[in-house]
């Protein structure tokens, strides 16, 4: 989501000054203030009043300390108290979102409107079409009696002025799998045992009342313990922040971080591992795979499409085989995966050799907390440079292109899901009767995780940074058979 909007913006002022007192070691001191200072007296507030905007910064802080907002048994616990508490925690659960009720505005159902643009026509092709005669003429405007309303949306497609609006839940209709949905409340809320964490919802919500849960705490509270801090750089970072690889791992150092590695290294691995899995199924009659580096594209196989388990890759993500290899070396360290997605996230919950995630999003509002400015610094050599088409895993189209790359079989034919929407689930649900391809890689994200939803910039100009990324890479080896 690289689209700055201002729900977005606060965010990453929280974010940053959330940093700030961990930097500081002042967290458990000073977190109470910062909704106050968010929103002094007798400014402008953005919703009712400014206690309401400061009960919505609180719970989103809340979020960002790793809780869940539904933790919350007394409204009078301060945030200091949860910032104690994250300090002494020593796990956090795989729920990676958190809805805040406060903040959702309830938006009402989803349903169509008729505006004032109605001329009240004399065709009234909305009423004559309407397949549930829900619409009539009140006073000369079409007016929709919403018990009868189907939401079948004809009368929008044949109102000659476009009087007629369609008025989206915005999360709900993000939501590929129908996670999210009204409670009893009125206000949204995630089913777990459906969500697939591709953070759509998060993405969508123009109140920023989904909140991705963070490890801020836990990975400055590793860093005061003078753990040995690594990190694992997800391959779509080298789109990011508008500068060179090079910068990117040096800001890293300056932050604190003695160890950085991309996980295009993994990437290789995967793309090798993905090829000899492809070739052996198509060898023993098998009709196709799917890839299966995008998690939230897997948990979509494992929660919602059971006939599509077969066809999944069961070759592990870049970030596995990369954390392996590091955990090797780093034993004792504390293993930090700089990730794309809410998705992501989840995984490193998954996988005893990562320690914690930190979004790219995260690792802005950590520059800008810390005072760096990437443009003006030196980049960092990068000795070991992973291969071309690794690095490219990160964008759309990638992950099939290295598969291809590392394998003599010319009988190899690709499809590229490039974003999981309902349109896309129902494609993958049909396809096992009539596959097109017996390579298809599946990003949830559209535009690959260069499109994920803790990016910093837009998906295009990404595409363009990390081409300059691949460019300078050494091309992927063939597999030898
Ligand atoms: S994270 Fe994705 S699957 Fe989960 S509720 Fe949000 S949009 Fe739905
Ligand atoms: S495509 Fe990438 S960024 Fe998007 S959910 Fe999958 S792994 Fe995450």
């Amino acid at each position: 989501m690289a689209v700055t909007n201002n729900a977005m913006l606060i965010r990453r002022d929280l974010i940053t000054r959330m940093i700030r007192l961990l930097m500081e070691d002042q967290l458990v001191e000073k977190i109470d203030r910062i909704p106050l200072e968010m929103r002094p007296r007798n400014n402008p507030s953005v919703r009712c009043c400014i206690h309401k905007d400061r009960a919505v910064l609180k719970y989103k802080l809340m979020g960002l300390l790793g809780f869940n907002i539904h933790d919350e048994t007394d409204e009078l616990t301060p945030l200091s108290e949860y910032a104690s508490m994250a300090i002494d925690r020593t796990n956090l659960t795989d729920v990676v979102l958190t809805v805040v009720d406060e903040a959702c505005s309830s938006c009402r159902k989803t349903s169509y409107m008729v505006s004032n643009l109605c001329r009240g026509c004399v065709a009234r092709p909305c009423m004559v079409n309407c397949p549930k005669n829900a619409i009539s003429f009140v006073d000369g405007q079409a007016k929709i009696d919403h018990a009868a309303c189907v939401n079948c949306g004809q009368c929008m497609k044949v109102c000659p002025f476009h009087a007629i609006v369609y008025l989206p839940v915005p999360c709900e209709e993000a939501c590929p799998v129908g996670a999210i949905c009204k409670n009893e409340n009125g206000v949204e809320s995630i089913d777990i045992s459906k969500c697939i964490n591709c953070g759509k919802c998060l993405s969508a919500c123009p109140f920023g009342a989904v909140v991705e849960k963070s490890s801020l705490v836990d990975i400055f509270k590793s860093k005061h313990e003078k753990k040995t801090l690594v990190a694992l750089l997800a391959p779509a970072i080298a789109g990011q922040f508008g500068v060179d690889l090079g910068r990117i791992i040096n800001g890293f150092k300056l932050i604190g971080f003695q160890y950085v590695y991309e996980v295009a290294h993994g990437a290789e691995t995967t793309a090798r591992l993905e090829a000899e899995e492809l070739e052996e199924r198509l060898s023993s009659g098998g009709k196709f795979i799917t890839t299966s580096c995008c998690p939230a594209y897997t948990s979509l196989v494992d929660k919602h499409i059971d006939t599509l388990k077969p066809y999944v890759s069961h070759t592990k993500t870049p970030m596995y085989y990369s954390a392996e290899q590091v955990r090797a070396q780093h034993p004792n360290a504390c293993i930090v995966f700089v990730s794309p997605c809410p998705a992501k996230r989840w995984e490193v919950f998954h996988n005893p050799n990562v320690d914690y995630a930190l979004s790219f999003e995260e690792y802005g509002a950590w520059l800008v907390a810390a005072k760096i400015d990437l443009n003006s610094i030196e980049p960092a050599v990068i000795e070991n440079i992973p291969a071309a088409e690794a690095r490219g895993f990160a964008a759309s189209g990638g992950v099939s292109l290295a598969v291809k790359r590392v394998t003599d079989n010319s009988n190899i034919i690709d499809l590229q899901i490039n974003g999981i929407d309902k349109a896309a689930i129902r494609q993958l649900k049909s396809f096992p009767k009539n596959p097109t391809a017996n390579l298809v890689e599946v990003m949830t994200c559209e535009g690959g995780c260069i499109g994920g939803c803790n990016v910093i910039s837009n998906p295009k100009i990404a595409a363009k940074q990390l081409q300059i990324a691949v460019d300078s890479a050494p091309a992927i080896a063939q597999q030898v058979s």
